[in-house]
């Protein structure tokens, strides 16, 4: 037998692939994580911008992340609250409408039919099983549909409509025409319900991490040293009979488990030979990401703080369709960040970055006023064009794929198990997923390792 390189092969060094890494060498096997950009971290990247480090990926948790708040405590990471306090904006078939508090301004009956709406898809959301969403009753119908279809059935007033919407693009980065009705539902069990998802006060936007959230990643990454590949793009996992070789541009490693770490659609660009079964293969094929492109402008003053703005705003035209402030932990560094989400990101996407940051700004101008044209800096990451990505912030299923895939989103394949945000069963498509999922992952591996060993040594387990 070929030496080997490592017990587990980790590919992708996002919080999936390095929280898979930390448990497995904490329970005493050796790993290699291969990681095809020059960084760690993935879907987080903070980056300097205007004198502060700003996130221009995953950013906020919220308080019932219970996994993702666990690393980051572990890490001796510091969090701070998301700023909230003042008038938000809500602009709505072309007209600007400003609200305080939780409730935005439409009209009664809309809001009525919304909140009415709210409960009724919380409540549908608690009957999908989060283990097996497919086994959900009703699953073949809820998949056969889409969001917007269901949508059109029973939500009646366009004020209810349109919430519905701006609430779809701004958590899925999708429209609701993109987006499976089953799948939809799993998505809100699996985050704690729809005004969880919604809010920052006690939601999944309530605190930051100070420097940034990819500072989990190289946190996790920095005991890991060497074991940390970087640009090592991964073409092919094949199996044997002992073990596994997993393939790089020009070399190749061995182990005797890999642990798959990226999107399912970037898997989908990998060579794992005659062993994945077709369900796997369409898991691959049918979990496009959603389309999001992220802008950060910092300022001199926080002038919407002082016109009495929160920072908060969404808009069903766009391009930014959901923003927040964005200032720095202890008010320093005054921000805004706002988001090109479904269609605007795509209609945006690969344009010149000189009229992306115009269109940004002149939006950002009509939800808070002029001096948002003149930032201090700006900067943006158009996620659909980043190769090792090809969007986010989640890989969605189509209608009729997570019936069709059953458990194949976990399910280990021979000796290649499957970790990434879009495995997890609790936090899917946050940080906190990410994080269950690779534990879980490590957790599959170090039961089968502990079994070879003992086999090896003869200790029954
Ligand atoms: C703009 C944006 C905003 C977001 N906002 C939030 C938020 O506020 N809160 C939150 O909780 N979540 C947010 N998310 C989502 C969150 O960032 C992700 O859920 C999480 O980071 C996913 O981690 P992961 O390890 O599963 O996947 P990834 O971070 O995608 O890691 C996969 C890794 O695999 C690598 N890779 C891919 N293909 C190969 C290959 N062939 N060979 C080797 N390596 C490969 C990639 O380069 C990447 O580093 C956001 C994401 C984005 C992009």
């Amino acid at each position: 037998m070929a030496p080997q390189d490592a017990d587990v092969i980790i590919i992708g060094a996002g919080v999936a692939g390095l929280t898979a890494a930390r448990a497995l060498t904490r329970a005493g096997a050796s790993v290699l994580v291969l990681e095809a950009r020059d960084r760690v971290g993935g879907r987080t990247l903070s980056q300097p911008v205007g004198g502060d480090v700003v996130d221009l990926g995953g950013q906020w948790l919220g308080p019932h992340q219970r996994h993702a708040l666990r690393m980051v405590e572990e890490l001796g990471l510091k969090r701070f609250s998301q700023f909230h306090r003042g008038t938000k904006v809500l602009e709505v078939r072309g007209e600007r409408r400003t609200y305080r508090g939780k409730v935005p301004s439409l009209p009664l009956l809309s809001l009525l039919d919304l909140q009415r709406n709210i409960w009724r898809l919380d409540g549908l959301a608690r009957r999908v099983p989060l283990e097996h969403p497919h086994t959900a009753p009703g699953a073949a119908e809820w998949d056969a549909l889409t969001l917007e279809a269901w949508k059109q059935r029973y939500v009646p007033s366009w004020g209810a409509r349109a919430a519905l919407d701006i609430a779809t693009r701004a958590i899925f980065g999708a429209e609701p025409g993109e987006l499976s009705f089953l799948h939809f539902l799993f998505y809100v069990h699996s985050n704690g319900g729809l005004m969880p998802m919604s809010q920052i006060e006690n939601g999944a936007q309530a605190e930051r991490i100070e420097g940034g959230a990819q500072r989990i990643a190289l946190r996790l990454a920095e005991p890991l040293g060497a074991r940390v590949v970087l640009s090592a793009p991964v073409r092919a996992v094949l199996q044997e009979a002992h073990g596994v070789v997993v393939h790089g541009e020009g070399r190749s490693w061995r182990g005797q488990y890999a642990v798959v770490a990226t999107p399912p659609a970037l898997a989908e660009r990998m060579d794992f030979g005659a062993e994945l079964p077709a369900a796997r293969r369409r898991a691959h094929a049918e979990l496009p990401m959603g389309s999001v492109i992220k802008v950060v402008a910092t300022y001199a003053r926080p002038f919407w703080r002082e016109a009495g703005y929160s920072g908060e705003a969404v808009s069903d035209g766009g391009p930014v369709r959901l923003c927040f402030d964005d200032t720095g932990a202890n008010g320093h560094h005054p921000a805004l960040v706002g988001f090109f989400l479904g269609e605007t990101a795509r209609a945006w996407t690969g344009r010149p970055a000189e009229e992306r940051r115009r269109a940004a700004l002149e939006c950002l101008a009509r939800l808070f006023g002029p001096q948002a044209l003149k930032p201090t800096a700006y900067a943006d990451l158009d996620w659909i064009a980043e190769p090792w990505s090809t969007g986010c912030y989640v890989g969605l299923p189509r209608p009729g794929t997570l019936t069709a895939i059953g458990d194949a989103l976990r399910t280990p394949c021979g000796r290649v198990h499957w970790a990434g945000t879009e495995t997890a069963i609790e936090g899917c498509g946050y940080i906190d997923g990410a994080v269950e999922s690779g534990a879980r992952a490590a957790k599959e591996l170090s039961e089968r390792l502990r079994h070879v060993s003992a086999e090896l040594t003869g200790v029954r387990t």
